[in-house]
């Protein structure tokens, strides 16, 4: 038996698709927008604020990894000066992230545009960082109502930053499909989202301005996306968020360095899943064909080049096991140590 429980999800998808966010803002009867991205993008945002007209209200461009709730106050504080009525996030995850937060904590209604492949847009969950300690949950509210796929803006995003993020959502595609709440619909997005993502990503980080190759990774991007918003992740996610929580490691590449080894240890426990990706993968040893891939896409060989110490690995296993999470097999505490070691050591 399963249950299949659709999220609402209206996707705007294509080279140029920025051009649509005018309409999409006034589709959801929104007047004064509230422009949010990063330092880093902020001409992007001058240009979305260009395409808005007087839908914008104003802008903050002060977005930060991991929603501090600093920036979210100041930015709570530019949407009461302006009076907006809803904010449109033009990003990855972070500015997603506080556009979230402005949701769950002002009832904002959002309209986001992905610029890399992470994924939270197509999910329910929010996070918030309050001294040091990052709180998650799930909350329908913080679903962006309107999502712009546009590849073009992708074409800024360097091969170093493209091939962990393109990993990332790869890896949720897999833990989708041992999730206890996997369904026919989820393998089939994950299964296309795999195969997408495989095909495009060392097109991607050999040519950054390849437009049909950017087309095809933000479609698999979506895809992905879209199984991490529907399903309980399992111990690669659980391992990563312990790992970049701990040592404040860089998101997307702890995921593409953790993958190949929680994939070799998960999927003999998780045969219908294996027989999907071994057909995306185009392969019969699902493991070696991401770890190649990761090697292709030029991916830090193991946590000891992102800066790890040996001594700091102790801890992860502790963390770990202090609460429940689901997965396919039971991971002992040994499991668990041979895993992140043989992560640190090498992929
Ligand atoms: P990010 O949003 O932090 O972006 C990294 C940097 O790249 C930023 O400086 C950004 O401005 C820049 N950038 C983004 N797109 C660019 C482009 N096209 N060209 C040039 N520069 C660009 O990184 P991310 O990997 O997208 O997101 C990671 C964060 O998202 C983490 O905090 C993670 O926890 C969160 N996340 C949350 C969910 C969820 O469901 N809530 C899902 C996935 C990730």
């Amino acid at each position: 038996m399963f249950v299949h429980d659709a999220l609402p999800m209206r996707v705007v998808f294509g080279p140029g698709a920025l051009d649509r966010v005018a309409e999409e803002v006034d589709l959801l009867g929104l007047h004064r927008v509230l422009v949010l991205s990063t330092p880093r993008q902020g001409a992007l945002a001058a240009r979305v604020t260009a395409l808005l007209g007087e839908r914008a209200a104003g802008t903050f461009d002060g977005a930060r990894m991991h929603v501090p709730s600093a920036t979210v106050a100041a930015a709570e504080d530019v949407a009461a000066s302006v009076r907006a009525d809803g904010c449109l996030a033009i990003g990855g995850g972070s500015t997603i992230g506080l556009a979230k937060a402005l949701s769950l904590r002002q009832g904002l209604p959002s309209v986001v545009v992905p610029t890399t492949y992470a994924g939270s847009e197509m999910t329910p969950v929010w996070g918030l960082t309050e001294d040091g300690r990052k709180t998650t949950g799930r909350d329908p509210v913080v679903l962006p109502r309107s999502v712009v796929y546009d590849p073009d803006l992708t074409h800024a995003l360097p091969a170093a930053v493209s091939g962990p993020s393109g990993l990332n959502a790869i890896a949720h595609a897999v833990e989708a499909l041992y999730a206890p709440n996997a369904t026919p619909v989820i393998s089939a997005m994950a299964e296309r989202g795999v195969r997408d993502l495989a095909a495009a990503l060392p097109l991607v980080v050999a040519d950054g301005s390849d437009g049909a190759a950017r087309s095809l990774a933000l479609e698999g991007a979506w895809l992905c996306g879209a199984c991490l918003g529907a399903t309980t992740m399992g111990l690669h996610h659980k391992l990563c968020h312990v790992l970049g929580g701990m040592l404040d490691l860089p998101h997307a590449e702890t995921h593409a360095i953790v993958l190949p080894h929680v994939a070799a240890f998960n999927l003999p426990a998780a045969p219908e899943a294996d027989a999907v990706l071994r057909r995306a993968l185009g392969t019969d040893d699902v493991p070696a064909a991401l770890r190649d891939l990761a090697t292709t896409l030029g991916v830090p060989d193991g946590l000891r080049a992102l800066g790890v110490a040996h001594a700091d690995l102790a801890r992860v296993a502790d963390e770990v096991l202090a609460a429940p999470y689901s997965n396919p097999v039971a991971a002992t505490r040994a499991d668990i140590e041979a895993i992140v070691e043989a992560a640190w050591r090498s992929r």
